[in-house]
């Protein structure tokens, strides 16, 4: 099974993919839930190459919007074939932070790229992959960017401007209402406890069947 995590910045993703990860390796060690193992993993970065690719991402300078694109479906490729497909042959649960929602999200909806041109390549790069279940973490752009400047140095994509935040945030919008079958959304503006329980109960639910 794999389980993705979407969302804009300081949506707590991270924090909840933790808890979640805790949550599900305690289940699987009392013999509750049928998988060999649970493992929290993220995009771009989930690899070594990907680690650089991601590097190059945040901290790059003067990135082209397709070339930002392409190195995006270059860190998935790598990460299905050599941590997530393998993992998943196992038998095992996997946490993403961050999947092809994201790259529909920023580069289709916040960049302006073509969004059939994604779907296209996000086939390409993952070899038809898809989530089985997708929690987007909406949480409002304003207080979403405060949390991230709370918590230090912002990267590239941080400092993008507002409007580009709101468009990304609209695109998580649509796409949610497009996938209502694979994408949950949850409100992140909620505490960490709340949003934990809630995706606690929806598991447990979806997990069952
Ligand atoms: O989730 P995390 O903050 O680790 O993601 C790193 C950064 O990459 C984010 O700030 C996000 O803005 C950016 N990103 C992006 N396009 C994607 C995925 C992530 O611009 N497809
Ligand atoms: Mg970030």
């Amino acid at each position: 099974r794999l389980i993705v995590f979407e969302g804009g910045e300081g949506a707590g993703k991270t924090t909840q993919i933790q808890y979640t990860c805790e949550w599900l390796r305690r289940q699987i060690a009392e013999h509750r839930l049928p998988y060999t193992s649970a493992i929290a993993t993220r995009e771009p970065g989930g690899t070594p190459l990907g680690l650089s690719l991601r590097q190059l991402l945040l901290e790059g300078e003067s990135i082209a919007s397709t070339t930002e694109l392409l190195l995006y479906a270059a860190d998935r490729a790598q990460h299905i074939e050599e941590f997530i497909q393998p993992y998943l042959s196992q038998g095992a649960i996997i946490l993403c932070d961050r999947f092809t929602d994201s790259t529909m999200a920023y580069q289709g909806y916040g960049r302006g790229l073509s969004l059939t041109l994604i779907e296209q390549l996000n086939a390409i790069a993952t070899g038809g992959l898809q989530s089985d279940l997708t929690f987007w973490l909406d949480v409002e752009v304003k207080t979403g960017l405060a949390r991230t400047y709370r918590r230090g140095k912002a990267d590239r994509m941080e400092q993008a401007d507002f409007a580009f935040h709101q468009r990304v945030q609209q695109g998580f919008a649509t796409l949610a209402q497009q996938f209502p079958e694979r994408i949950v959304r949850l409100d992140a503006g909620a505490s960490e406890t709340a949003v934990q329980a809630e995706i606690q109960r929806l598991l447990s639910d979806r997990l069952q069947q």
